[in-house]
């Protein structure tokens, strides 16, 4: 997927802001291109795992569609771990199989690292995340 460089670094300043509890967010986009990130609410408030707030889901769902986007990706953060998903993250993928999934790991401070994933039934795969000039 391309995604703006803006993109990617407002969703690790999203994720720092969160920190230690992990954040989250959707992306819409069309054509393999990211083009709107919306923040949400974890509906845990968890530094071990999150769920869209429910509310947030539905309304996000509902502006992706009004602007004609698809839901492109779901992101959220490892704030001590790497960014991979957890047997916990595949469990969570099962009713959503078709967007990427990005995980911001902000295991070593100094260096976030944002990766982005297929996991379809029960399988992960990398998915290339191709940074545009905003
Ligand atoms: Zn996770």
């Amino acid at each position: 997927m391309r995604i703006p460089r803006d993109m990617l670094d407002e969703i690790v300043a999203h994720s720092q802001e969160e920190a230690p509890n992990e954040c989250c967010g959707l992306i819409g986009g069309s054509n393999g291109e990211a083009t709107t990130l919306y923040r949400a609410r974890n509906e845990f408030e968890s530094p071990l795992r999150y769920n869209v707030d429910p509310r947030d889901l539905l309304r996000i769902t509902g502006e992706i569609e009004d602007r004609g986007e698809e839901l492109a990706g779901i992101y959220h953060s490892h704030t001590r771990s790497e960014a991979y998903p957890s047997q916990t993250d595949v469990n969570l993928a099962t009713n959503w199989p078709d967007p990427l999934y990005l995980i911001c790991s902000l295991a070593d401070a100094d260096r976030p690292v944002v990766r982005a994933f297929t996991i379809r039934e029960g399988r992960i795969e990398d998915a290339g995340l191709e940074p545009v000039e905003s």
